[in-house]
């Protein structure tokens, strides 16, 4: 079986910085559902028509979809995945804990409040999809990207309705497998409120234990 890595935490934690920079650091294959969804809506094929207003809702899409989507997008012959947005649901725990050699289960933990704080304040370039935060990680020039000169734009779900929709499936759905990855001995917990370079080199130690 593949080895897995899972990031689990509430939107705005940073599970998404910290998985690609695992990724990089291990060589294993960053997998990010919501990305995955956004680049089918983008592209406008079958399964993105199908969860367009689904995500804009803020709503989680059904399991099997999310299950194809992932089958479809693995690199052959990888040392191991990240997963980041995923599980987030017992049906999705399940099937992770009975498909892959799951390693470890990072949570970053942060508050309600301070998570809505940072949604609200996150940019991603509509070029090349670079993310950037007004209040942590701000662009040289306002509404620039850094990297390539593109339009920094607010997510098209990250409208104030689709976030307290994704907020409440999170302690709906996800919440609960915080306990049941701690039952199972393979939880880290790590407060998000940490520097990313710190909570990074927690998260590279640990890895280099298992
Ligand atoms: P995210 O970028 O992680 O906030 O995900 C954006 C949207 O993609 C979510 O609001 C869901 O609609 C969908 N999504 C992402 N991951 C999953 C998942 N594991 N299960 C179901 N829906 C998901």
């Amino acid at each position: 079986m593949t080895n897995a890595i899972v990031f689990l935490g509430i939107q705005g934690s940073g599970k998404g910085t910290q998985a690609k920079l695992l990724a990089e650091w291990t060589g294993y294959q960053h997998v990010n559902i919501g990305d995955l969804f956004r680049e089918q809506i983008a592209s406008q094929s079958e399964i993105g028509q199908l969860v367009k207003s689904i995500i804009a809702r803020g709503d989680l899409v059904d399991d099997d979809t999310v299950f194809k989507l992932i089958s479809s997008s693995l690199q052959p012959s990888i040392a191991g995945i990240i997963f980041d947005g995923f599980p987030r649901n017992r049906a999705q725990a399940k099937f992770l804990m009975a498909n892959y050699k799951l390693q470890r289960v990072y949570y970053l933990s942060l508050g309600q409040a301070e998570a809505l704080k940072r949604i609200t304040s996150r940019r991603v370039c509509s070029s090349c999809g670079e993310n950037y935060n007004l209040i942590s990680r701000t662009p040289k020039l306002e509404g620039i990207c850094d990297l390539c000169g593109g339009e920094l734009k607010q997510r098209g779900d990250d409208s104030d309705a689709a976030i307290a929709q994704r907020v409440k499936e999170f302690y709906a759905q996800t919440y609960s497998l915080k306990k049941l990855f701690a039952d199972s001995g393979l939880l880290l917990s790590i407060p998000a409120s940490k520097g990313i370079v710190e909570i990074s080199e927690d998260i590279k130690e640990d890895f280099n234990s298992l």
